[in-house]
């Protein structure tokens, strides 16, 4: 009997594996040719899984009569070539299996198979209410100042279908944001096919960007991808850009592997915020994926930041990327004048700092709003028996219970560890000695509030944390006051500080900087001088009087304080380069740590031991690769886990992926996924993680 060749298809599915399977395709039942990309459901031990073809052959290696059928395909457009290579290199880079790597990337919706048969129709019909809705008014663009006039023109001499990296360097409003989108208009208008890809380190930071492009780009369909959007919102907005209906899409890290196309250019805003770095799963920086996606596809890309990264500075530095520099902010507005104070040493019931009272006060009759800027939520850190010292350990983890004056829906005081989860009720007596004299240690934004608020009674104060802004809807009303004008005094965390164009702030006042900046990460200064300049930036968008920030620390001449007084980002980027440069750190050398956890310590010890002494055998030690002892984490029990991590360094780059890919074979053939088969400890490899 004739019989034809049998269509076998290899798919990778959503599962710490590296492998990928074999199936039978049988063409009559599912109506459609296999083709790579495509999207698909499988029988997978005893249940069904989505799987991603990357594969179409007639050959296997496994008994036919044993195979199993593909079930069901997605009524998708196959993932194309060029974000398969994206998908690829991230699994290989991010030692992540290939099949997590890029199932994880396409939105939940898409992945339950019980979306694919309900008609197609009515998703597309709900894209063009979606494409209908955005504001058809044209708003009149403002005229492009000199530097921005400039900047445009060294874009536009980008010679289309190459690949090139520019950083658009400038302070905060010196006009980044209306750059970019005018070379983006530029792009747009040359192919009527064309999409564009800009990516923001923070939802909340989107709604307003998001209205900023829909009056720049009124005909435009755009499409919004974050994690605060239902599945379903994601489903058709990912579905817009992976048809072209969408022609700039604006994300999140998250956005960086959809299928766009026909993408002419990438934008990464504020590129050295550290929200493009994940922290769980694949561990991938979305900038770096960015720039990555940019060269394999031939695209500019362009890298926004008032403080970049040390990495992209090192970058420009080596001639790598070109860097574009606006100098001034728009509008003449004056950079506001830095003031460094000690705090009081008074330690009454008011903890605020008295020059900073009294500069609220001159700042209120003006008119004019303050930002009260600290970085803890909450009331107190902790709390405290004042007779016996006993303090309010979490029992899952190594860190305190925050006290909260209110938590959700608990309206009495309650204590709460900020890295579990735990909630408990302030107990009325010592657990040590019995004592009722408790007391709360330190001050959080409600604790800053509540003094605020008693020394202002007049004054609107508001407060901005994530647990005021718990929603993306909430914080919009938040963010809403502050514009309007009707707060006075805003008291919160650092999510007050990014990207915001609050018009009226006459004072900013940073609490607790050195709690960040003597920390055992040495990224701590890069990220607070970064975060100051920012935070400095939401003040002094308006002409005339001269604004301020005081700043409370401890360490006045530590060089990040020095150098925010005098605004000397260059000053402090060459000084942070020499200490990287000496010390083999990022940008000069290349890390990566293995990640372990189980619930005894010695168990995870042991393990990292083991794993360390594997590493040493089979490391190039002429290459330059350092292999550390394993140590506990900085937050050493989270939720009743033991953690440890075990840092290797090295010189250059390649030798330290032959060494990570070769450890995550002989890990995996000791393991069920990431769970190792005699200890059951829970490990993963991170790749040029941020902290160590
Ligand atoms: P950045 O992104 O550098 O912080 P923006 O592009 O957001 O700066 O610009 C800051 C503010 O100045 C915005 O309100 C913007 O609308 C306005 N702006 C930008 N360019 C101009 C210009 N050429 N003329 C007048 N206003 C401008
Ligand atoms: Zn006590
Ligand atoms: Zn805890």
């Amino acid at each position: 009997m004739n019989q034809s060749a049998p269509i076998i298809v290899k798919v990778v599915v959503d599962r710490p594996l590296n492998d990928a399977f074999d199936y039978l395709w049988n063409s009559a039942t599912l109506g459609a040719k296999p083709e790579i990309g495509m999207l698909v459901e499988v029988p997978f031990g005893r249940t069904n899984l989505i799987g991603l073809i990357i594969e179409v052959s007639s050959y296997t290696q496994i008994n036919q009569t044993k195979l199993k059928n593909v079930l069901q395909v997605a009524p998708l457009i196959p993932l194309d070539s060029r974000l398969m290579q994206l998908g690829y290199f991230a699994s290989q880079y991010y030692i992540h299996g290939l099949g997590e790597t890029l199932i994880s990337a396409i939105p939940k919706w898409w992945r339950t198979s019980t979306h694919w048969n309900k008609p197609l129709q009515q998703l597309i019909a709900k894209e063009r209410a979606t494409a209908q809705s955005n504001s058809k008014k044209k708003i009149a663009q403002n005229q492009l100042n000199e530097e921005q006039t400039h900047a445009i023109q060294i874009l536009s001499n980008h010679q289309a279908g190459t690949f090139n990296t520019y950083l658009l360097n400038g302070v905060t409003g010196s006009g980044k944001t209306a750059v970019y989108l005018t070379f983006i208009e530029s792009l747009l208008k040359l192919d009527r096919g064309a999409q564009a890809l800009i990516m923001l380190p923070e939802i909340n930071l989107t709604p307003q960007l998001q209205r900023r492009i829909q009056e720049h780009f009124p005909e435009e369909n755009l499409a919004i991808l974050h994690s605060g959007l239902t599945e379903k919102q994601r489903g058709i907005a990912w579905h817009q850009a992976m048809t072209g209906a969408a022609r700039i899409v604006l994300g999140t890290r998250l956005s960086i592997m959809t299928p766009l196309p026909k993408l002419v250019a990438i934008i990464v805003d504020e590129e050295n915020d550290s929200s493009f770095k994940q922290q769980e799963g694949l561990g991938y920086s979305a900038r770096d994926l960015a720039i990555w996606r940019a060269k394999n596809e031939r695209l500019p890309i362009i890298l926004v930041s008032a403080t970049p990264s040390s990495q992209t500075w090192h970058a420009v530095k080596e001639g790598r990327y070109q860097e574009i520099r606006l100098t001034n902010r728009v509008g003449g507005f004056q950079s506001p004048s830095v003031e460094l104070v000690s705090p009081d040493k008074s330690s009454g019931s008011i903890t605020i700092n008295s020059k900073m009272i009294s500069a609220l006060e001159d700042n209120l009759h003006k008119n004019r709003q303050s930002l009260i800027l600290i970085n803890r939520r909450g009331m107190a850190p902790v709390i405290t028996c004042l007779s016996c010292g006993w303090l309010s350990e979490c029992n899952n983890c190594s860190s305190y219970m925050v006290m909260h004056r209110q938590l959700g829906h608990f309206k009495s005081p309650m204590m709460c560890c900020h890295h579990c989860g735990k909630v408990k009720t302030i107990p009325q007596r010592c657990a040590l000695c019995g004592d009722a004299d408790l007391q709360p240690l330190g001050r959080g934004t409600q604790k800053i509030e509540d003094q605020l608020q008693t020394l202002f009674p007049e004054a609107k104060v508001l407060r901005v944390d994530a647990d005021t802004a718990r929603t993306s809807k909430k914080s919009e009303a938040l963010f809403e006051e502050i514009h309007d004008g009707s707060a006075q005094i805003i008291v919160g965390t650092q999510m007050l500080a990014k990207g915001h164009d609050y018009q009226n702030i006459g004072l900013v006042c940073v609490l607790d900087a050195d709690a960040r900046l003597y920390s055992n990460d040495y990224m701590a200064p890069e990220h607070l001088f970064a975060q100051l300049v920012q935070v400095a930036g939401r003040a002094g968008r308006f002409s005339g009087e001269p604004t301020q920030i005081l700043i409370e620390t401890r360490y006045p001449n530590d060089p990040v304080y020095q150098y925010i007084k005098k605004f000397d980002l260059v000053g402090f980027m060459e000084n942070l380069m020499l200490t990287r440069q000496e010390a083999g750190l990022p940008p000069f050398g290349y890390q990566a740590l293995v990640h372990a956890e189980a619930k005894q310590r010695q168990e995870v010890l042991a393990w990292l031991n083991h794993t360390k002494e594997y590493l040493q055998s089979i490391a190039d030690t002429q290459a330059g690769i350092t292999i550390f002892d394993p140590v506990p984490k900085s937050i050493a029990r989270l939720g009743g886990w033991e953690r440890s991590q075990l840092l290797i360094e090295s010189r250059q780059r390649g030798p330290l992926q032959a060494l990570l890919s070769a450890l995550d074979q002989y890990l995996r053939e000791r393991s069920v996924g990431r769970i190792s088969k005699i200890s059951k400890v829970r490990w993963s490899i991170e790749r040029d993680p941020l902290i160590i």
